[in-house]
């Protein structure tokens, strides 16, 4: 099975009838990069800047050293793209209590100064990393994806706040290149209003581990609630579908990064509803293009409203999946 997994490796990951699926690497620290070009991702569809931040008592990294770090990624990746994430702290992923910036003592967090709010609210280190990844950007493809987005005025304030950058820039004479805009889709305030926010982005990644969250109110990190965490329940997955199909009517690149993408119980589905992006954990690229190649992605399509009509999706996921075994 090993042997079989590593000749996958440098397979086109093609479904039956000949649509081209990306099969993209999460990754968290540079250290992570040769593990994805191992694995055979085609890029980086999303690199968690905070494990940077993360772990490192008062002392964050300045412009210069997420730079190194951003350029390390992009060219160990040789000319693949790079989606690199502004830093998404809070909530599950706290900055250090002895931190000027901390985000302790919020009531609560999940629904807190998170993510692209703390950026926002935090303007010299959000300009600090725009310049370090636009800087990076000079070196090989680099996408900027921005977490938590939930209102397009956040798209209007990024978009100032790049632009500055890039003024800054120019004004020390330092190269950079255009770098595409992403939003992740990970709030369902998000995918309901998705196309306000597309008219912002070039593209969006969604994240369905907090998708979940936030559609369920179940706090990803109480172990209390976790039975009731359920990727499967039938509004997460009517957001992800829409999302989905909404982008692509837009012309507009959509990827999933969230756990989903790199669990094989969803591949089919995520195929039936017209991705043509998965973002992963590098050790799941393997055993998902395994899936891809075994999959007639519009004949999954045709099934799609069946399995989003169903009460328990996952049983009538499990039958296509028998049926089409047994052709
Ligand atoms: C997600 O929420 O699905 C996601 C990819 O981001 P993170 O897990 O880092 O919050
Ligand atoms: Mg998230």
């Amino acid at each position: 099975e090993r042997a079989r997994l590593d000749r996958l490796r440098h397979k086109p990951s093609v479904t039956l009838d000949g649509v081209n699926i990306e099969l993209l690497a999460n990754i968290e620290l540079p250290a992570d990069a040769p593990a994805a070009i191992a694995a055979g991702a085609v890029g980086v569809g999303l690199f968690r800047s905070e494990f940077l931040f993360m772990n490192r008592g008062g002392h964050l990294p300045d412009e210069e050293e997420q730079y190194r770090a951003y350029r390390a990624v992009v060219e160990a990746m040789n000319g693949l793209p790079v989606t690199i994430r502004t830093i998404d702290i809070g909530a599950d992923k706290p900055l250090d209590r002895m931190s000027a910036h901390s985000t302790e003592h919020q009531t609560n967090p999940a629904l807190g100064l998170r993510a692209i709010r703390w950026s926002l609210a935090e303007p010299e280190m959000f300009g600090a990393q725009l310049r370090a990844i636009l800087r990076a950007s000079a070196h090989g493809k680099v996408r900027l994806l921005i977490p938590m987005v939930a209102h397009p005025q956040e798209a209007l304030r990024v978009r100032e706040a790049l632009s500055v950058a890039q003024q800054q820039l120019d004004a020390q004479g330092q190269p950079y290149s255009q770098v595409e805009l992403g939003a992740m889709i990970e709030v369902p305030a998000a995918a309901l209003i998705l196309p306000s926010l597309l008219r912002h982005f070039d593209f969006v990644s969604i994240g369905t581990n907090d998708l979940i969250q936030y559609t369920l109110a179940i706090d990803r990190a109480d172990e209390a609630v976790s039975h009731l965490y359920d990727p499967w329940h039938p509004a997460v997955l009517q957001l992800i579908a829409s999302t989905i199909a909404q982008a692509r009517a837009h012309g507009k690149a959509v990827s999933v990064c969230g756990e989903m993408a790199g669990d094989p119980a969803f591949t089919e589905l995520l195929l039936a509803m017209g991705l043509t992006s998965f973002s992963m954990h590098p050790a799941q690229i393997a055993s998902i293009k395994q899936r891809v190649l075994r999959a007639d992605a519009r004949l999954l399509q045709t099934r799609l409203p069946q399995v989003l009509a169903h009460e328990q999706p996952q049983d009538a996921c499990a039958q296509w999946l028998a049926t089409s075994a047994a052709r």
